[in-house]
């Protein structure tokens, strides 16, 4: 998977055969978890700095899929026009682009659904879009929480706890699994 554009809006957007989109907060561990995917260290830029990646970044499989990664909704909070904007550039996304098959959403496994995740789960379903839901920073996580956490976590996203996909990009845990969903969505 290879590094195509960034753009601003959606309907810069090239055509596409079948098309993944990720969605999350800022700072959920959105690039780290693309570059993990990816097998590369810098594809998506992984930054301390919330709140910056406000661009839409556009990747393409060798088989002529692609995989949107949408900006953080992090920044979108900033102010009321942005978020405004933010909301209208999703819905937009969501109910015009025919190439999408799936969006993962990316909940932080430490912190577990924020509201900003639960209005996207909810305009998910809404807008009829099949999404996968993808817990990140799983090592961030005593073990011995685990098994509380991974159940609390799809109890507040209102999904049985085995349609959550846990990963870590510092043990590897789920990356597989999100690659083999990437790919036969892609393929
Ligand atoms: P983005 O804003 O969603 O793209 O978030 P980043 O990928 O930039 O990650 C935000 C912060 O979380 C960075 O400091 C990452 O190193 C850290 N992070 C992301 N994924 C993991 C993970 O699986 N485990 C741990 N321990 N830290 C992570």
């Amino acid at each position: 998977m290879s590094f195509v554009l960034s753009a601003t809006h959606v309907d810069q957007l090239p055509e596409s055969k079948a098309e993944i989109a990720l969605v999350g907060r800022s700072n959920v561990g959105k690039s780290a978890l693309l570059n993990a995917v990816c097998n590369r260290k810098s594809l998506a830029r992984v930054s301390n700095t919330p709140g910056r990646t406000q661009l839409i970044n556009l990747f393409q499989t060798p088989t002529g899929g692609t995989v949107v990664d949408l900006p953080g909704y992090g920044y979108a909070a900033v102010s009321g026009k942005l978020k405004r904007g933010w909301e209208k550039m999703i819905v937009g996304y969501l109910n015009e682009r025919e190439e999408l098959d799936l969006i993962l959403v990316l909940v932080d496994g430490v912190i577990g659904p924020t509201d900003l995740d639960l209005m996207m789960l909810e305009q998910l379903r809404a807008s009829e879009v099949d999404f996968q839901i993808i817990a990140t920073k799983q090592d961030k996580v005593k073990p011995s929480q685990r098994e509380t956490r991974k159940r609390d976590l799809a109890k507040n996203c209102e999904v049985d706890p085995s349609e959550v996909v846990w990963t870590s990009t510092s043990t590897n845990e789920g990356i597989e699994k999100v690659r083999s969903i990437i790919n036969r969505v892609l393929k």
